[in-house]
């Protein structure tokens, strides 16, 4: 169908308020923040779609899957618009955008049974605002938490910085309403828990718009006590240490609800003011005051025991007033852009793995020496680290940071920098039985390694799309690999 057409339809389907065809916007729902300098520099090498469209229900959302489904049209579902991986990358000639921002409607707060259901587009904050109001609190506080919204946050499998005590977005989901292309609107009803099978929400928590499109959310809540808060910061010896003194902490079982380490070099960014050249530790612990004195015990315990790995006490009013400055905002991002944009310059990359214990460490070593020798452009980094942000019983996760000088072209700077260091660090995480991928996602740049990083279970993930996407429509190229990954970063001719 040619795009005249596909538009003609649409009007049949949505009023004119809910269809943009307006360039400007166009070429910014072309791509995401892994394209975020070529997006500012205006070289952005990829089709841009036929419209954005802003369905206000789930049956709207049905009937536009419907039609793309019967057309071939590839569909790419969009919520904060804060994705880092290329997942609202577009690359097909014939793309519809389908946006939350009309599907905007807290539906309901039941703190009695500790559960808040909304709708897709409701940024995080809105309903952290809510909730605050009346003493609750989501739990949730990614550091795009002001821009970000539910169903992006769901779809992404995201997780906040207070995830040691409230979880991943996956422990907060309740239940759900998604819509699959052939039209059909599921709902996975609010319990507590129950043994009915499989547990269907992990079909649709991670997704990333390649199955279905998620219009409604309920996420448990939770009692809020900022009155209690406590927080403890270290300088400690190296990365390796700071895990030991993590893992010591989550092991005895204690549930601090922020635990990290930060390498010299990131904590250089984030910790100017105290950490004088050394690596950093810190943990906040918060919820009913008997909990956080139980938590302050394990901490000091945990400190106690590896009193070696600790060089200094940091005053915690550092790490308190650090804490309140973290989020980005929409302003952050717009300013990121304008440096881009008239400097040439931007605040860098990330990669986010995990590992066990034990591993965790090799990589982080691993990496950072393979970075150091291998990487043609080693010369040109401006920074190269990592934290520790997020930990459970079993392992950890290492969040790599990197910038550099850009001494190339708009168009070649991520396949100059960028994806050569991204390559290392999946290559030595998934070498060492790690994960390539903690929490922002596979997108479309480390999608050329899903089939590496599932195995033998990667047979599960294609029954997934086969069974409900037969066709194809759902966010080409995310998540699944597709032929265009040679195109846009090996630079190879493919056909069509
Ligand atoms: C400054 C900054 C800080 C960040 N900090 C964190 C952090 O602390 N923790 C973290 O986990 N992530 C973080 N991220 C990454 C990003 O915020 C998360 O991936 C977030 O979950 C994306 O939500 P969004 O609403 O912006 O979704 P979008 O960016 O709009 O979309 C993300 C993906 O989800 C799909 N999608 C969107 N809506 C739907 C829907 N309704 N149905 C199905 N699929 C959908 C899209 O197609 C895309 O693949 C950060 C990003 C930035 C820019």
């Amino acid at each position: 169908m040619e795009a005249a057409q596909i538009l003609d339809q649409l009007t049949t389907i949505l009023s004119s308020d809910q269809i943009n065809t307006n360039p400007d916007d166009l070429y910014v729902a072309s791509a995401d923040r892994y394209k975020k300098y070529a997006v500012a520099k205006k070289v952005l090498d990829v089709p841009a779609p036929i419209a954005i469209v802003y369905p206000a229900t789930a049956r709207e959302v049905a009937t536009l899957l419907s039609f793309c489904n019967e057309n071939g049209i590839n569909v790419i579902p969009r919520a904060g618009m804060t994705a880092t991986e290329g997942g609202l990358e577009n690359w097909k000639e014939t793309t519809l955008v389908i946006d939350t921002l009309k599907l905007d409607k807290i539906i309901r707060i039941d703190p009695y049974n500790s559960q808040a259901t909304v709708q897709a587009g409701v940024p995080l904050q809105n309903l952290e605002d809510e909730l605050r109001k009346i003493g609750f609190t989501t739990g949730h506080s990614p550091q795009s938490k002001p821009v970000a919204k539910l169903g992006g946050l769901v779809a992404t499998r995201s997780i906040g910085q207070f995830s040691t005590l409230y979880g991943g977005i996956e422990d907060m989901v309740v239940g759900l309403e998604c819509v699959f292309p052939d039209g059909h609107i599921s709902r996975i009803k609010n319990v507590s828990r129950r043994a009915g099978g499989p547990d269907i929400r992990h079909v649709v928590i991670g997704n990333e718009g390649a199955l279905c499109y998620i219009t409604e959310v309920t996420v448990k809540i939770f009692r809020y006590y900022p009155e209690n808060n406590a927080y403890f910061g270290y300088l400690i010896k190296d990365v390796a240490s700071g895990i030991e003194i993590l893992r010591e902490v989550m092991v005895a079982g204690y549930r601090p609800s922020v635990a990290r380490v930060y390498s010299e070099e990131d904590a250089a960014q984030h910790f100017e003011d105290f950490y004088d050249g050394k690596c950093v530790l810190l943990f906040m612990a918060e919820g009913p005051k008997g909990m956080v004195e139980a938590i302050r015990e394990g901490i000091n315990e945990a400190v106690a025991r590896f009193k070696d790995n600790i060089l200094e006490t940091v005053d915690p009013k550092h790490i308190e007033n650090w804490f309140n400055h973290l989020n980005w905002s929409q302003k952050q991002i717009d300013d990121e852009y304008a440096e881009m944009r008239e400097h040439g310059s931007h605040a860098g990359y990330t990669t986010e793995i995990s590992a066990d214990w034990e591993t965790i460490p090799v990589i982080y070593d691993a990496v950072i020496r393979r970075v150091r020798t291998e990487f043609d452009r080693a010369d040109e980094l401006t920074m190269l680290g990592g934290h520790s942000s997020h930990s459970y019983i079993n392992g950890t996760n290492m969040y790599f940071v990197y910038n550099y000088t850009i001494n190339c072209t708009p168009e070649d700077e991520l396949l100059e920098y960028h994806h050569p260091i991204q390559k290392i660090i999946v290559e030595e995480t998934l070498a060492h039985g790690g994960s390539m991928c903690h929490h922002h996602g596979i997108g479309k740049y480390r999608s050329e390694w899903t089939e590496a990083e599932h195995g033998s279970a990667f047979y599960m993930l294609e029954k997934l799309k086969q069974a409900f996407d037969p066709n194809g429509i759902m966010n080409h190229g995310t998540i699944y690999p597709a032929d265009e990954i040679r195109k846009y970063i090996y630079r190879e001719e493919i056909d069509g």
